[in-house]
């Protein structure tokens, strides 16, 4: 396709780039699997992916079946970079442009990404790293970070020698200024309804209706946004969604509560979203869960709960909540360009009832903590989370340690620890929830 047609507004956000041309490439794919050193493995690899007959593809599953890429690599070229993933099956994407950094977004149906570590992360010239996974249900989404402006010439899929699957490769060019600007221009609506949303706890299906306070736990980043990384191999997003887990079945087993979770499985949700879902369901306590790192720093540990404030507490409070609201910007999503329920949000944000009881829920969090789990040596701060944004529900965020610290990554990934934190953070939760409508006054 061209890059006209790329900038065309009416019909960016639902024009499919994927343009299959089969026929007469099989030539040049030869030629690309020369570039591939591990070609041989790739395509066993990609072989075992598939998960139905290779001549079944002939004819399309009759079932949809999702796609799995298995390998990716970038290259540099005469006009700027080739981007070549190879997948089970033709990919469809659609694309968008964003400044501020500049970005190339692809947005193709649901994907398993079965990519070596660290895949995307080392640039070359135009393209400084790229990122890809799940975007909510059904969707996964590519982030190409760029060094200069760019524009996508070509993206086009070929299959590969007896039907082992497509090569699906994105040429990129350099662009001016003015010609990404346009590209730009029409992105923030495709973009900012491109979230998933959280889905609501199932509700009892009796008549009877459960008058239960319902408390959401939200775990930290997920799907492309891998949040922190430990110098062992953790993974924040996977570390705050086993926690999670384990924290909403504790408080399901003691049944004085509703849970719900943000995310239950390895997909992205907009930190927007995340707030809105609270305010949506009424949720009587939001708690966002997390972990950090500080890079340089091994000896600093233990864990630390923020709450919301316009001010941050101190300049590692600051740093915690620049760290953790750049995921949306990551994402492709403008939380700059806001709607205006979120405005709405922003407004009421110290609604002065909804900041003492999250204030008063943090204290009670660090004295249920402490007995049974390693607390920072500050460890009550305060930051500008968008996640604990939402007006009306108190909310706080724990970073439950540092990933950069030997011994927190000790208690991070043990099972014994998650269930003790979790049971100290079960009982500081019920210990706060309003006994009557009207409760928050007596807060103080
Ligand atoms: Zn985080």
């Amino acid at each position: 396709m061209s890059g006209a047609m790329l900038g065309s507004r009416s019909e960016r956000s639902f024009l499919p780039i994927g343009a299959s041309r089969r026929l007469g490439r099989i030539r040049a794919v030869v030629l690309y699997l020369c570039g591939f050193a591990l070609f041989g493995g790739l395509v066993a690899g990609l072989a075992a992916a598939i998960p139905f007959p290779a001549g079944a593809m002939e004819q399309g599953p009759a079932v949809a079946v999702r796609t799995v890429v298995v390998a990716a690599k970038l290259e540099q070229t005469a006009s700027g970079a080739r981007l070549v993933f190879v997948a089970s099956q033709p990919l469809t994407a659609t694309p968008f442009a964003l400044e501020k950094p500049d970005r190339l977004v692809l947005d193709l149906p649901e994907v398993n990404f079965q990519l070596p570590a660290h895949t995307g992360e080392a640039g070359t010239g135009l393209v400084k790293s790229f990122r890809y996974g799940l975007f909510g249900f059904g969707r996964s989404r590519v982030v190409i970070d760029l060094s200069a402006p760019a524009r996508i010439v070509s993206a086009v899929n070929a299959p590969l020698l007896k039907d082992l699957g497509t090569t699906f490769t994105i040429e990129l060019a350099r662009a001016d200024r003015e010609a990404f600007h346009e590209l730009a221009g029409g992105a923030h609506a495709t973009s900012a309804t491109a979230s998933s949303a959280p889905v609501a706890p199932a509700r009892s299906a009796t008549p009877q209706k459960d008058t239960r306070p319902l408390i959401v736990i939200d775990p930290g980043h997920g799907g492309f946004d891998p949040g922190a990384m430990g110098g062992s191999g953790e993974v924040e997003k996977n570390i705050t969604l086993e926690f999670a887990t384990t924290l909403a079945a504790e408080l399901e087993r003691r049944g004085h509560v509703q849970v719900a979770l943000t995310r239950s499985n390895d997909s992205f949700v907009s930190l927007t979203d995340r707030a809105r879902f609270a305010h949506d369901q009424n949720a009587a306590l939001f708690v966002s869960i997390h972990a950090d790192t500080l890079m340089g720093s091994p000896h600093v540990h233990g864990a630390t709960i923020y709450t919301l404030a316009d001010h941050a507490s101190d300049a590692d409070a600051a740093r915690v909540a620049e760290k953790e609201n750049r995921v949306d910007q990551l994402a492709g999503l403008d939380s700059s360009n806001t709607d205006e329920e979120v405005v709405s949000i922003l407004d009421d944000l110290m609604k002065r009832e909804t900041k003492v009881l999250s204030l008063a829920f943090a204290k009670k969090l660090i004295q249920t903590l402490e007995p049974h789990v390693r607390l920072n040596k500050n460890p009550l701060r305060a930051a500008s989370f968008v996640v604990l944004r939402a007006p009306d529900v108190p909310s706080a965020l724990v970073e439950l340690g540092y990933l950069s610290s030997e011994a927190d990554r000790a208690s991070l990934t043990s099972p014994q620890w998650r269930e003790e934190t979790a049971r100290a953070i079960a009982t500081a939760i019920e210990a706060r929830l309003p006994a009557q409508p009207g409760a928050a006054a007596l807060a103080n």
